[in-house]
């Protein structure tokens, strides 16, 4: 008899995470900017070299972390944001798994520069293939910035399976596009090769809009607004004369987090009834609020699916929402711009 079985080393176990969490630079871009966020940022630069592929770099004016939380954030499962199994019901935080920064660390080179509201010196490690390769003490003003260089340095096979710089580019600016639309109040600044993309004043979500897709987005947004027990729906949806037969702008929050919903979808078109043309699609940006506790976002590391307990009421909900929005708007369609 011999013993075959033995628990992975940590370096090898974070890369074979990587996998599931890190698939492309968008999703390091995602990760990033949702811990800037989670760490009460107002203002998140990013900035990519070659659609990321060389370098991503994520500069916040956050709470910035201690010595030891920072060399702590790149372990594996190591996270600040949930202490109990019942956290993930009452979750507020974009992070809970602990998983991304121990994912990135494993397959790229990582500077993080950062430093903990109120103290003297902040810390700037470096690490690669998940070991601190350098260490020293900083003397940034306030934050956290992160650059991630040559990710996929060694995992060729990852690296040569990134699509061109183009494709790569759009996976990076929906990412962005829904993190900036899921918080408007926050600036960002957004450059590509030292070109800015997007210089966005914190704002509110109109402006937002029309901020990220440009000024005829003005005349294209409906609001659309319903409470009950069940669901708080808020947002814009639009006009129907906007509608494409490409899918446009479809986007779906619940309590501060984007997600996808074929149902939810079919719900919002329903709504529009014969209003456009078969094959069409309307432009929505739809914020739903539902207690915490009928809502499971704990379904995959990537986080685009959540579970609702009461889907099917959700979804008549979202259906006679904007319904109704498009009858006010009908019937008076000057209000429109005065929101
Ligand atoms: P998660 O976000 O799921 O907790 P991460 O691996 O993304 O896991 O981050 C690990 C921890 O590092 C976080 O819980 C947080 O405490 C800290 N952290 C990461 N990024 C930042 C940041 N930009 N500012 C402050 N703290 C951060
Ligand atoms: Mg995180």
């Amino acid at each position: 008899m011999s013993e075959v079985i033995r628990l992975l080393p940590d370096n090898i176990a974070n890369q074979i995470a990587a996998g599931e969490v890190i698939q492309r630079p968008a999703s390091v871009v995602k990760e990033l900017i949702e811990n800037a966020v989670d760490a009460g940022a107002n203002n998140i630069e990013l900035h990519i070299k070659d659609a990321g592929k060389t370098s991503i770099q994520i500069i916040d004016d956050g709470k910035g972390m201690s010595e030891m939380d920072a060399k702590m954030s790149f372990e594996r499962h190591a996270t600040s944001k949930i202490t109990s199994a019942a956290d993930l019901f009452t979750l507020t935080t974009k992070g809970f798994r602990g998983e991304a920064l121990a994912s990135i660390a494993a397959i790229a080179h990582v500077d993080m520069d950062t430093i903990e509201l109120g103290a003297q010196l902040g810390t700037k490690i470096q690490i690669a293939g998940s070991k601190i390769t350098s260490q020293e003490p900083s003397s940034r003003p306030k934050g956290t910035s992160i650059s991630v260089k040559n990710l996929f340095f060694n995992v060729p096979a990852r690296r040569n399976f990134l699509k061109s710089d183009n494709v790569e580019t759009k996976h990076i600016i929906e990412e962005f596009n829904r993190i900036a639309l899921t918080h408007p109040e926050i600036g960002f600044i957004f450059s590509h090769n030292g070109n800015v993309i997007h210089n966005l004043e914190g704002a509110g979500l109109r402006k937002r809009i029309v901020d990220l897709f440009g000024r005829n987005f003005n005349n294209k947004l409906v609001p659309i607004e319903e409470e009950t027990d069940i669901v708080k729906v808020k947002g814009f949806i639009g006009k129907p004369e906007f509608s494409r037969k490409t899918r446009g702008e479809q986007y779906f929050f619940v309590n501060n987090r984007y997600f996808k919903d074929s149902y939810f979808n079919h719900a919002v078109v329903a709504g529009y009834d014969n209003l456009i043309p078969p094959k069409h699609h309307p432009s929505y940006f739809i914020y739903l609020e539902v207690p915490s506790q009928s809502l499971d976002v704990n379904v995959h590391p990537t986080k685009t699916e959540v579970k609702f307990e009461d889907g099917r009421s959700i979804y008549s909900i979202i259906r006679s929402a904007v319904k109704l929005a498009l009858g006010k708007y009908n019937i008076a369609p000057i209000l429109d711009f005065e929101h």
